[in-house]
């Protein structure tokens, strides 16, 4: 599948954007990542950057735009499949640029900080409303969600980044991570489970 854009939701959970000492936001925070930082959990290693300081992950749904974006659409319309992802981030330099409110992007961007599951269908927003994702540290749960606690929901988000950029077929969506987010370190395993089921899993490598 052809991903042409990909967009990050920040602060998208209360508890999460609390636990960063954050304000909640009055509308979405987007930033976006390079096609580049891409990586699928297929149960590999992935290699981090190391000497840059803590490593977060932030588990999260990402949506993909599969059809042509028109005016007035629905979350159904556009989406026609889903994953689980992981938006990594360089937090000690993500600090240092937001102190001096600098863009986020050598935080957000570097390579294997988009990691993705393999993709589903979309079954819609209804049908995925009671579903628990997990994220584990060597088998042990650090973060698990559920769409009922966003802040923004899927209609939001998705008509906010349309108007305000111009969504496209083929764009990637992480929409926001619960509460839970901490340090990756070298030789953790990984595992992603939407309805506790696996749907991927990786090897830290920061070496
Ligand atoms: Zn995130």
């Amino acid at each position: 599948m052809e991903i042409k854009n990909i967009y990050c939701i920040g602060r998208n959970y209360k508890n999460h954007a609390l636990e960063l000492g954050n304000e909640v936001p009055d509308k979405p925070l987007v930033f976006s990542k390079p096609t580049s930082a891409l990586a699928v959990a297929d149960g590999s290693v992935l290699s981090f950057p190391h000497h840059r300081g803590d490593i977060h992950h932030e588990l999260e749904i990402v949506l993909y735009i599969g059809n042509d974006v028109k005016d007035g659409f629905t979350v159904e319309d556009i989406v026609t499949q889903m994953t689980l992802g992981i938006d990594l981030t360089l937090r000690d330099v993500q600090s240092a640029l937001k102190k001096k409110g600098h863009p986020w992007l050598v935080a957000k961007g570097f390579r294997n900080a988009a990691i993705v599951t393999d993709f589903w269908d979309f079954p819609g927003v209804e049908q995925i409303k009671d579903v628990e994702f997990t994220l584990e540290r060597d088998r042990e749960a650090v973060q698990q969600g559920n769409i009922q606690s966003v802040i923004f929901d899927f209609q939001t988000l998705l008509t906010y980044i349309h108007q305000e950029i111009g969504l496209t077929k083929g764009d990637l969506i992480y929409t926001g991570t619960p509460e839970g987010v901490g340090p990756i370190m070298d030789g953790e395993v990984y595992t992603l489970k939407w309805n506790n089921e696996i749907k991927g899993s990786f090897t830290v490598s920061k070496r």
